[in-house]
């Protein structure tokens, strides 16, 4: 099959985690007779140097056309005092419109490999972690009218809690299809014992359960979500919330992975475009040294053939490949720990790809 994916290398060690996972896609190709074609273009801080602009049209003119989009990262020291609305981060923000991209996935995964990166104790986490919270993207209260008014205490301000049946319903949907290529349970959190939006929460999460009779679902409320993550995570499968809960949970259940290099995402939209690209930043601070560990780019790409493509086996092909470099005790500086090899972000790209036959 032929698929055309839009690329972004971005700032810092953008253009290095993209260059190994291309790579990482091109042996995919080989090896399952897949041919990706790559569209190089620039977003970001790059893109204001060459053309003024973090997101030119034409980079969302490619990225629309294309099948998905693979960013490695944006931003950096040089940017860092431009104008909130003339960041390179604005271009993340524009593509996200842009695309229509309403359903943020972030997997928090647990290698057996990595344990000793886990803050929690040993038989919390048993044979690893694997959870994918499903984080509402465009609505809620990040979206929702705000303002100011005086009150008798002075001026207040305020920021409204908004969401339709329909946004509820497509994130609800897009939670239980990923359930089914999972481990078919569902966690809807909200705040149903208070907020009027999240009584209307659960009524259309539970209306679009119906049509998935073989996954599982059950309500939390979020204060205990965000404490069971700690004390029982291995009861989670797929986490489906709000944009503020979904923003607060999907960051607690990626640091019990212990760390930020490996962790990918994936946004998705209508008709399955997707944006995939790491949970990290540009880290100017080691870009340019071979320093940068490219496993959550790599991953990221894992989602894209899950996701976009509905490449099933090469999707765990990748992810296995990961896992065996890592059982072969091969680290990046970043997850470096004693005993083990360490390696630079090019060798992890190629030991990476030689698993993958
Ligand atoms: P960061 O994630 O770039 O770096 C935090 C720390 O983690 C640094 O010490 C860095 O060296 C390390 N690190 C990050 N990714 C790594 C990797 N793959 N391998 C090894 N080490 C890694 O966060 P920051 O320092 O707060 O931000 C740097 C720049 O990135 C800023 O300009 C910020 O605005 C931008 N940023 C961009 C995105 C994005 O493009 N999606 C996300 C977050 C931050």
């Amino acid at each position: 099959m032929n698929f055309n994916i839009a690329v972004i290398p971005g700032d810092g060690i953008g253009p290095e985690i993209v260059e190994q996972t291309k790579y990482v896609l091109e042996k995919v190709g080989d090896v399952y007779g897949h041919k990706f074609q790559f569209t190089e273009v620039l977003a970001g801080g790059c893109a204001i140097d060459k053309m003024g602009e973090a997101l030119p049209a034409e980079t969302l003119e490619v990225c629309k056309k294309s099948d998905a989009v693979l960013l490695g990262a944006v931003g950096g020291y040089k940017w860092d005092n431009l104008p909130g609305n003339q960041r390179p981060e604005q271009a993340l923000l524009g593509l996200r419109k842009g695309l229509g991209l309403y359903a943020n996935l972030r997997p928090a995964i647990l290698f057996d490999d990595l344990k000793d990166a886990c803050p929690l104790k040993p038989e919390i986490i048993g044979d690893g972690l694997d959870i994918c919270v499903v984080r509402e993207l465009t609505g809620g209260i990040y979206f929702g009218e705000k303002g100011f008014k005086e009150t008798e205490l002075g001026k207040a301000a305020y920021d409204v809690e908004i969401y339709s049946e329909g946004e509820v319903e497509r994130i609800a949907r897009r939670a239980f299809e990923i359930a089914r290529k999972r481990n078919k349970k569902v966690t809807s959190v909200d705040k149903a014992n208070i907020l009027e939006s999240s009584r209307l929460w659960r009524s259309v999460v539970e209306k679009v359960a119906k049509e998935y009779p073989d996954v599982s679902l059950n309500h939390m409320y979020v204060d205990n979500a965000s404490m069971q993550l700690v004390r029982n995570p291995k009861q989670f499968d797929v986490i489906v919330t709000s944009n503020m809960f979904g923003d607060i949970l999907s960051d607690e259940a990626s640091m019990i992975t212990g760390s930020i290099g490996m962790l990918p995402s994936a946004s998705l939209g209508e008709d399955n475009i997707g944006l995939y690209e790491p949970v990290h930043g540009s880290a100017p601070d080691i870009a340019g040294q071979d320093k940068a560990n490219p496993i959550a780019t790599i991953l990221s790409a894992a989602m894209m053939l899950r996701y976009t493509f509905d490449l099933e086996e090469e999707a765990d092909a990748v992810e296995n490949a990961v896992k065996k470099v890592l059982s072969q005790n091969y680290r990046t500086e970043d997850i470096m720990s004693e005993g083990m090899i360490l390696v630079g972000g090019k060798k992890m790209g190629e030991l990476i790809r030689e698993q993958i036959s």
